[in-house]
């Protein structure tokens, strides 16, 4: 079928407002992860369906015209819209208390968008050094190439965002906790800063996720999500989101929709059912997590532990008072092990990395399984060493995304190699 093409087709979408739960009548967060944005059909099904349709009928000819000059909203084609694909979007933006979600096909997807969205050649994005090695490569590899200014700041130090403000910068980007080294950025700042300079600031949620954090409500103006990681939580599909105003979504939704970056139904369908667990699923994260750290921090062969739980972090205030979940600090965490006679900083961490039995060696991240990592050789391992050093990933960084396994088992399989070295 042929798509419109001109018109600003906006009223396609208007109907993704109406909810099964009167958003108005000031539910929990947990009675919105559960019930909100659910479309029920005639079949009266309890459980939420997955469309699996990739388009719509119309009653006549009419009726199909009417979807198409907009005096009638409803589905024309699932690269636009998808019942499924909404309500996955309804729910992550009633529990960001954001205006409207925009579903893409991954967390990259979602980046690519805003990129799209809110940009254009001369244009200058100001991001923090420390994020997803794919989110440096996007930027410096592609937006560059079309024309992007893009320059990186340390996350935490807000003098230095300050100064790197340029006349033509329109989007600041951060991820908190950031990537690997979960560091924090002061978010209310970053909203002054980019309010006082007509800048949009952009923050990927992945790490923290709107169980801990809720980036718009400390003055964020886009939520990114990586919805692969924790929304999902059990690492079984990919998918992205942008989440923010209707005005800001619906220059996303254009371009997800033109450049055919959506969400497939199936993945909304598993991430919708994710968000039904999110906030008991990521207290258990953050429980275990805050068990391991303190295992690290006291043992003799770690030399740092990168994590904001620790009360001596630089950033360990700042994170209480941004997350919102008592004690949770995030589940990922990056330590340093130390080198031996024997062993250089890369030998031994993929010592401690080669001696665990249960955990998985994996890049993926936010599972319910936990995974540890090399950084340096593997998710980083494409930027440049000078990219890799600005970003702190040493050779002698593990990264750890502490999964719901008995924490006594994980402390156990990370004290093989630990003990060994
Ligand atoms: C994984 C990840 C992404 C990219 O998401 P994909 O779903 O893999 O495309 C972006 N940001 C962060 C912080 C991530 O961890």
């Amino acid at each position: 079928m042929s798509q419109p093409q001109t018109h600003e087709d906006s009223n396609l979408d208007l109907n993704w407002r109406s909810d099964a739960l009167d958003l108005g009548l000031d539910y929990g967060m947990q009675t919105i992860a559960v019930r909100a944005g659910q479309h029920r059909t005639d079949e009266g099904e309890h459980s939420e369906p997955i469309f699996t349709t990739s388009s719509y009928v119309y009653k006549s000819a009419a009726d199909a015209a009417a979807h198409f000059d907009g005096t009638k909203t409803g589905n024309v084609y699932s690269r636009h819209t998808n019942p499924s694909v909404r309500t996955f979007e309804r729910r992550l933006a009633a529990l960001e208390n954001g205006e409207r979600a925009v579903a893409t096909a991954s967390g990259m997807g979602a980046i690519l968008t805003m990129c799209l969205a809110y940009l254009k050649a001369g244009d200058h994005l100001l991001a923090a050094n420390q994020l997803f090695g794919s989110s440096i490569g996007l930027f410096d590899n592609y937006m560059a190439k079309f024309g992007v200014e893009v320059s990186y700041v340390d996350c935490f130090d807000n003098e230095a965002w300050a100064n790197a403000v340029q006349p033509n910068t329109k989007v600041i980007y951060c991820e908190s906790p950031s990537n690997p080294l979960a560091q924090i950025c002061d978010i209310g700042f970053l909203s002054q800063l980019s309010k006082a300079n007509d800048i949009l600031l952009v923050v990927d949620n992945c790490f923290a996720t709107p169980a801990l954090q809720r980036p718009l409500e400390l003055g964020a103006d886009v939520v990114i999500h990586s919805a692969t990681k924790y929304l999902d939580g059990q690492g079984r599909v990919l998918g992205g989101a942008l989440v923010g105003s209707d005005k800001l979504m619906q220059a996303a939704f254009t371009v997800v929709r033109s450049g055919g970056i959506s969400m497939s139904p199936f993945n909304a369908w598993v991430f919708t059912k994710g968000l039904e667990t999110l906030k008991i699923r990521m207290q258990a994260h953050c429980s275990n997590a805050n068990q391991v750290a303190q295992f690290l921090v006291n043992h003799p062969n770690v030399s740092t532990v990168h994590f904001s739980g620790l009360t001596d972090h630089p950033s360990h205030e700042l994170t209480k008072r941004q997350h919102h979940m008592k004690d949770g600090y995030g589940a990922i965490m990056g330590f340093e092990v130390k080198a031996t006679a024997e062993l250089d900083p890369k030998s031994a961490a993929w010592h401690v990395i080669d001696a665990t039995r249960m955990v998985s060696i994996t890049n993926n991240l936010g599972d319910a399984k936990t995974t540890i990592t090399h950084p340096a050789t593997t998710t980083h391992f494409r930027l440049s060493p000078e990219a890799r050093a600005e970003a702190g990933v040493k050779d002698s960084l593990i990264r750890l995304s502490v999964g719901l396994e008995d924490v006594e088992d994980i402390i156990k399989d990370l004290a093989h190699g630990l003990d060994s070295l």
